[in-house]
């Protein structure tokens, strides 16, 4: 037996299905897992010291690279100052001001430890600020496991949706209504019947969770046109797009204003900090000053707000973006073509140091379209690319994350190893 093998049994000893977080069980693609011992810049390295190009970056927060040293440095003077006080520092004032500088919708954020902490925080506070408690939320986009959040689409349009969770109860999904993404004409229906009943929509601007799906610039227009006729709240989730797929997140692309953002992932620089901000006369909602509780032990950690500022610094540096953006279009662009050479069904697409890689002929708009992607297609996929060294995310409808760190080099790598798969994934 592999090392990793010989973990992943005694691991689902002492914890359900060997792993902390679903995905990481690759229950999808099927196969071990793989335990990472330990990681540099682009690459990651597994129990039995096999090394892979990683293209997952943690789910997105290793966006400067693993074990960058500025980031590696901060943390450890941070931590020798000490790991947790339960009272203010300096630093998250530091943090605040700068998520407020680069992503201006925001005026006032409070610290948390988790996306699903930060989504199902604002979804409390827009209910509380809106006096309202119907959520609009859409097929395929993820906030995190908040009961409110995990429901999908009931049986027709205007009926509320079902719990995609046992232990949920059904009473908690009567509250969330889920709708199609990239549908403006669901939207007005659905907006036109039930407005003044309506706390919030909550989306995913460029979606990650099915794969890469970009919103149409029209549809959250619609929803921003929508939510303020009808007195209802915006709430962009950019715990994946935020510091990813530009400096002030998916918003500064669309130039669509949310009144609302949930951030994580990047901004923690591998530790747990996420945030969730907005217009500062909704923030005066949240405890101590308003009637919407919220609270957190290690929010606004000193050693996490290190590693997110540190992060935030080098992103924060000019042509960061407009690199790593090229990075990863040279990379979907490189795929494209060797997959046209070798003849087979499959499409890519980028936003900033995000991706998608679909086994289907044309990009997919919407969560229909999306599962027609061919899943068995993409895990032979999968398992071939893994062999060789280069890491994907464990499914078919997972976005791939870019690094500062993937050189030429490591592209033109992959590309080689892909060249390789496609031919035998076609055969
Ligand atoms: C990852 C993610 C979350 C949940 O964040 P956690 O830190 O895993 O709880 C919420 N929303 C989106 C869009 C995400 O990608």
């Amino acid at each position: 037996m592999s090392n990793n093998e010989t973990l992943f049994t005694r691991a689902q000893k002492s914890t359900p299905g060997g792993v902390n977080s679903p995905v990481r069980a690759f229950r999808s693609v099927g196969g071990t897992p793989r335990f990472i011992t330990k990681a540099e810049g682009p690459y990651f390295w597994d129990a039995d010291d096999k090394r892979y190009i990683d293209y997952i970056g943690s789910w997105g927060p290793a966006i400067v690279g693993h074990t960058h040293p500025k980031v590696v440095k901060a943390v450890q003077d941070a931590a020798v100052k000490g790991l947790s006080f339960g009272a203010p520092t300096e630093g998250e004032i530091l943090m605040a001001e700068k998520i407020c500088k680069l992503v201006p919708s925001i005026e006032q954020v409070r610290l948390v430890s988790s996306g699903t902490e930060a989504a199902m925080s604002a979804l409390r506070l827009a209910r509380g600020a809106t006096g309202r408690d119907t959520v609009i939320k859409f097929e395929g986009c993820y906030h995190g496991h908040a009961d409110s959040l995990l429901v999908k689409a009931g049986s027709g349009l205007l009926t509320f949706g079902n719990p995609t969770s046992s232990g949920v109860p059904a009473d908690f999904a009567k509250h969330t209504m889920v709708l199609d993404y990239n549908n403006c004409e669901q939207l007005e229906e659905v907006f036109k019947s039930k407005g003044s009943t309506i706390a919030c929509v909550i989306v995913e601007p460029v979606a990650g969770n099915m794969n890469l799906l970009p919103a149409s610039l029209e549809f959250l227009q619609t929803m921003r046109r929508l939510c303020t006729q009808h007195g209802a709240l915006l709430l962009f989730d950019e715990v994946m797009s935020g510091f990813r797929v530009a400096l002030g997140g998916a918003q500064s692309i669309y130039g669509v204003t949310p009144d609302m953002t949930v951030l994580g992932k990047v901004i923690g620089g591998g530790l747990p900090v996420a945030a969730f901000g907005g217009r500062a006369d909704l923030m005066q909602h949240l405890a101590p000053i308003g009637g919407v509780y919220q609270a957190g032990t290690l929010s606004g950690n000193p050693v996490a707000v290190a590693a997110g500022m540190a992060t935030l610094e080098i992103i924060q540096q000019p042509g960061f973006y407009e690199s790593l953006t090229k990075q990863t279009k040279k990379l979907t662009d490189g795929l494209s073509t060797v997959a046209k050479e070798v003849g087979i069904d499959f499409c890519a697409n980028a936003v900033g140091g995000m991706f998608g890689i679909y086994f289907t002929h044309t990009v997919p708009t919407n969560y229909a379209e999306m599962m027609q992607c061919d899943k068995n297609r993409f895990n032979t996929f999968f398992h071939l690319m893994l062999d060789r060294g280069v890491y994907l995310a464990p499914s078919a409808f997972e976005a791939g994350f870019v690094s500062a760190q993937h050189d030429d080099a490591i592209i033109n790598e992959t590309l080689r190893c892909a060249r390789e798969a496609f031919t035998q994934v076609a055969a």
